[in-house]
């Protein structure tokens, strides 16, 4: 069950502020607000999805397509294809997913030995 209360739904309804990277009308790319490496951006599709599991069996694929997509397109605006980065999901209890709206953690900027 979806928590309309989670952090990044308010941030979504603008009930709380972010540091915004890119937004359209389908996803929210944002600076997540304890940076575990130099580049430590969340991105989230505008759907109400808990988690990865719930995102592929519940999205469209022309959804699912075009939020990698811009991930993709996000990682090589800030350089990050050529360097390198990380992609982490959590998901659910034993992934310790603090807040129930799908999100990827984007990583770079740094190299990523020691941090997860
Ligand atoms: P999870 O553990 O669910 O995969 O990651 C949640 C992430 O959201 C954490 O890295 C945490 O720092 C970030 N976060 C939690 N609350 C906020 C907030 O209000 N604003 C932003 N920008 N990030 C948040």
């Amino acid at each position: 069950m979806y928590d309309e209360n989670n952090i990044f739904a308010k941030i979504l309804r603008k009930e709380i502020s972010c540091d915004i990277f890119f937004e359209d009308e389908k996803v929210l790319f944002f600076h997540d607000i304890n940076p575990q490496a130099k580049i430590h951006i969340l991105a989230i599709p505008k759907l109400p999805v808990v988690d990865f599991n719930d995102f592929i069996l519940n999205a469209d694929q022309e959804m699912i397509k075009y939020f990698f997509n811009k991930i993709n397109d996000v990682a090589n605006e800030m350089g990050l294809t050529k360097t390198g980065f990380r992609l982490v999901t959590n998901n659910g209890k034993d992934a310790n997913q603090e807040v129930p709206h799908f999100h990827i953690h984007l990583l770079g900027g740094e190299n990523l030995k020691g941090i997860k």
